[in-house]
């Protein structure tokens, strides 16, 4: 009884996958895109060592001759 049992089962998954073959491969494709766009994201990272902040414009400040970020106000300029 067993053995009819798993053999309809045996059909009953090769007829799924047969039915839904488009879909499966749909997905795996999905799966593999977005495995390749993590992929790209990492190495970009990875180029980057952990802890280094992102370059900036530094600009000495007029009044103070202090070395402040592009856009930014000085910290003597805030008071
Ligand atoms: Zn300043």
């Amino acid at each position: 009884m067993t053995k009819i049992i798993l053999t309809v089962a045996v059909i009953y998954a090769v007829w799924f996958i047969f039915k839904h073959k488009n879909r499966i491969a749909a997905a795996h494709r999905a799966v593999m895109a977005e495995k390749a766009r993590e992929q790209a994201r990492n190495a970009e990272t990875a180029t980057r060592k952990p802890g280094t902040p992102v370059a900036q414009d530094l600009l000495p400040c007029p009044k103070c001759g202090s070395y402040i970020p592009a856009g930014t106000r000085c910290s003597c300029e805030k008071a």
